[in-house]
């Protein structure tokens, strides 16, 4: 049974790959922390005189700090102090474009979210960016308290090229080609980083959440845009021209829903949340046809909203089985509102994915990590990654 397993394992080596060993002491303290000076060592197989000098590097930035030494008796011989991340002094700011709201967020090193805020979303991108431009120093300077910034973190559905920093493509917002990054240079003169949902997500659950400690993770994101990223040996594929785990196209046998893409019966089209909202709208359940009622409903325990987010998850299973068979992940994170509202719908996901895959005891198909709070950790999830896979390239400017 998928359900029955533990999550991965804590502290497995983090992979030294990127950011030389500074890189990995940090990954390491963040996975397993507080940990002494010999600890990382083992963790990252670093020298003891390696260690040292990370440490003190890091902690130059103020990303990691020695823990107080506990009250108590003193001990023979030099004490080794604990390492910790340090959450003090940074904060990654980002925000979430979706189609009913923009979602700003401030998290700390931890992945914790210190403060978000959301706005409607109205008019085109031009209308978006601008709405951005005049929001985000306001909330940085009213919700940071003086801590710096790592980074601007951009977020949104669909088709997002991160190395040319442009939206391509976004069905449902109707976005072609929109140069994002360009667009938002200057607004806070920190480094913009551009990603689309599904791959934020999966770099926040690799350091923050269901994929502590994994290397081969699948994100299935389910909202208005249906998308997928998948992470293996620890770094989340892109793909050419940043196209990899476009899934939200795939057939659904018998669904006539019209799709974005000119065709009917996309993955999509049919349980996009604004179709099941119309669904439910349709069948007198909801007095609008706006998906956060049909949640709400859901959540007080009405069977007939509860069975139209069931419907979803049943629809939404033959994709998530295909992607388990695939890649052989060792964990799938399904991302999907409904989950959120009422998590107890993960046991029917879990049984309708059994239904299409062979997949083996040992891998974990789950929720996402971050409750109502999850499209905050996306906006900000690629400043926090990058300064993870890339600490001393860090730049930082005081906020506000
Ligand atoms: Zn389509």
């Amino acid at each position: 049974m998928l359900s029955l397993v533990a999550p991965p394992t804590l502290g497995r080596t983090p992979l030294p790959a990127e950011g030389g060993g500074a890189g990995a002491v940090l990954r390491a303290v963040l996975a397993g922390g507080p940990l002494t000076r010999s600890a990382v060592g083992r963790a990252t197989e670093l020298s003891p005189a390696a260690v040292s000098r990370h440490t003190a590097d890091l902690s130059a930035l103020g990303l990691l700090r020695e823990l107080p030494p506990e009250d108590g008796p003193p001990r023979a011989g030099r004490p080794q102090l604990p390492l910790d991340i340090d959450t003090r002094h940074h904060l990654a700011a980002g925000v979430h474009i979706g189609v009913p709201w923009l979602t700003f967020g401030l998290l700390d090193l931890r992945g914790r979210v210190v403060a978000h805020e959301r706005l409607p979303r109205r008019g085109d991108a031009a209308d978006v960016l601008r709405t951005v431009r005049a929001h985000l120093p306001g909330f940085v300077g009213r919700r940071a308290a003086g801590r710096s910034l790592l980074g601007l973190g951009v977020v949104t559905g669909g088709w997002v090229d991160s190395e040319r920093g442009t939206v391509v493509q976004h069905g449902p917002l109707g976005w072609r080609d929109v140069p994002v990054r360009e667009l938002l240079k200057g607004v806070t003169r920190l480094p913009v980083h551009l990603e689309s949902h599904a791959r934020a997500l999966a770099r926040a659950e690799l350091l923050f959440g269901a994929g502590r400690g994994a290397t081969e993770l699948v994100e299935l994101f389910v909202g208005n845009v249906v998308d997928a990223a998948i992470a293996t040996g620890g770094t989340v594929l892109r793909g050419r021209r940043s196209r990899a785990g476009d899934i939200g196209h795939l057939p659904v046998p018998g669904s006539t829903e019209p799709c974005s893409c000119g065709r009917t019966g996309c993955l999509e089209a049919t349980v996009a949340q604004d179709t099941v909202a119309r669904r439910a709208h349709a069948r007198g359940l909801i007095p609008a046809p706006e998906f956060d009622l049909l949640l709400r409903l859901a959540a007080g325990g009405d069977t007939e909203a509860l069975g139209l987010l069931k419907e979803r998850l049943t629809l939404t299973a033959p994709a998530a089985a295909l992607l388990i068979d695939v890649l052989n992940p060792e964990v799938l994170v399904v991302s999907e509102a409904g989950l959120t509202a009422v998590p107890s719908l993960v046991g029917h996901l879990r049984e309708q994915v059994l239904r299409h895959t062979r997949a083996e005891p040992t891998q974990l198909v789950t929720a996402a990590s971050f409750g109502m709070e999850v499209l905050a950790v996306a906006a900000c999830a690629g400043v926090l990654d990058s300064a993870y896979q890339r600490p001393m390239e860090l730049r930082t400017a005081r906020a506000g």
